[in-house]
């Protein structure tokens, strides 16, 4: 088996019409050997372990883990970079949602509008608070919510839509808000895979009325653990998540909210003040390698793979790199990821199963059919490894392991 996968990966180093450097026997070897896990968190560790671990120590040393000094200084700090006022820090993304929709207003009787592609904490947020979420299909090309078909879920109970700025493409700006402006409609963004992300001169979370995001440890932020942050500009609305994250009250035990328990940890706001400075430069190397993916992958969309369409060039921070294995493809897409991971290559499918197909939400009465875009995406999308740091070369031998197979 090892020998079978050593054979063909050096059938493809030979064979490989991309590579910049000539292989030596030494690094064909050594390519021969080339695992490319999906994500490589240790990468962008590694160099800044020392600082994190100080920074963690500091806090023990000061001991204020629940709302500490370095949870003000990262929300601080990451509303500025996203060029909002405020940052209200939470346990998860999820809860991000949820608290921040609630803050906005949004309860029991309303319904918000989401795209039916999208990750499931997407909805768990919507009724967390009470609220109805109905889908919207998405565009084919971009995988983004369809603006021009989302009209048509507007009832007179809609009060919000919550765009996801999926795979950290931002939905576009402009349409979105005049979309809102002429509905009455409530933007609260989904930013959870999009952080620093750009879009016609906005940055993710400084669109709407709030904004979620996560720190999940492989988001292109990831604390070490859960975490996630609420994004605004509105002195009311970041009053009232600070007051709903630690049990409703604004003050010391004066309760003005039922509220609940999520607060950022003062420890994950500490390694997050760390690599909040590299994220740029993290983002923009995930942006060089969807380029790099993208050249190289020109070839192969007379095979059927479809890279999702980038709409918002250097604005895009490819918290994944999406292609489609489109119905033109002669291989099923399991055999290409089959055959990837015989050659030592991790993939993923965000998301296998729609939202509105999964048992937890029959109740919502959809069913297969009703968003044909979302439902096909399920079944074609695959996510290649992506990560900053992921290297050309790493890139060049997992197209042309892809080539390789036709
Ligand atoms: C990760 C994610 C969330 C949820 O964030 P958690 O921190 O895991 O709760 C919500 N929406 C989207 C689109 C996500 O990718």
């Amino acid at each position: 088996m090892d020998l079978e996968i050593r054979v063909r990966s050096l059938k493809i180093s030979i064979g490989n019409e991309y590579a910049s450097v000539k292989q030596s026997s030494a690094s064909r070897n050594q390519h021969s050997s080339l695992k490319i896990p999906f994500v490589d968190l240790k990468l962008q560790h590694q160099p800044i372990q020392a600082q994190i671990e100080e920074a963690i120590s500091t806090v023990v040393q000061r001991g204020d883990f629940i709302l500490g000094k370095a949870l003000a200084d990262f929300e601080e700090s990451f509303a500025a970079a996203s060029g909002v006022k405020y940052g209200i820090g939470v346990s998860s993304g999820t809860d991000a949602i949820a608290l921040g929709l609630q803050a906005c207003g949004i309860g029991a009787g309303d319904e918000v509008i989401v795209p039916a592609n999208t990750f499931i904490a997407t909805l768990i947020g919507v009724i967390k608070t009470g609220a109805t979420p109905v889908l919207v299909d998405c565009d084919l090309d971009t995988a983004l919510i369809d603006l021009r078909t989302l009209n048509k879920a507007i009832t007179t109970k809609t009060k919000a839509v919550v765009p996801v700025h999926l795979y950290g493409q931002m939905v576009a700006p402009p349409q979105l808000l005049e979309l809102a402006q002429n509905y009455n409609l409530l933007i609260f963004e989904d930013a959870a895979q999009a952080h620093l992300a750009k879009r016609d001169g906005y940055c993710a979370g400084s669109v709407g009325r709030a904004a979620a995001l996560s720190f999940y440890p492989s988001k292109n932020l990831g604390a070490f653990g859960n975490g996630g942050i609420v994004l605004t500009s509105d002195s009311k609305v970041a009053e009232k998540v600070r007051a709903l994250r630690n049990y409703g009250a604004p003050r010391k035990y004066f309760h003005t909210d039922i509220g609940t328990n999520s607060r950022l940890d003062t420890v994950q706001a500490a390694v997050l003040n760390v690599k909040l400075p590299h994220l740029a430069e993290w983002n923009q190397s995930r942006n060089l390698a969807a380029r790099h993916y993208d050249a190289l992958l020109t070839p192969l969309k007379s095979q059927g793979l479809i890279p999702i369409h980038n709409q918002s060039e250097d604005g895009h921070v490819y918290h994944l790199y999406v292609i489609r294995v489109s119905a033109d493809c002669p291989l099923k897409r399991q055999t290409i990821q089959e055959e990837l991971a015989a050659r030592g290559i991790q993939t993923g499918i965000h998301y296998p199963i729609p939202c509105h197909l999964q048992p937890a939400y029959q109740y919502l009465g959809y069913k297969a059919g009703d968003f044909p875009n979302s439902e096909t995406l399920c079944q074609e999308i695959l996510s290649l490894p992506m990560y900053p740091g992921l290297s050309n070369h790493q890139i060049n031998y997992v197209v042309n392991s892809l080539r390789s197979l036709f």
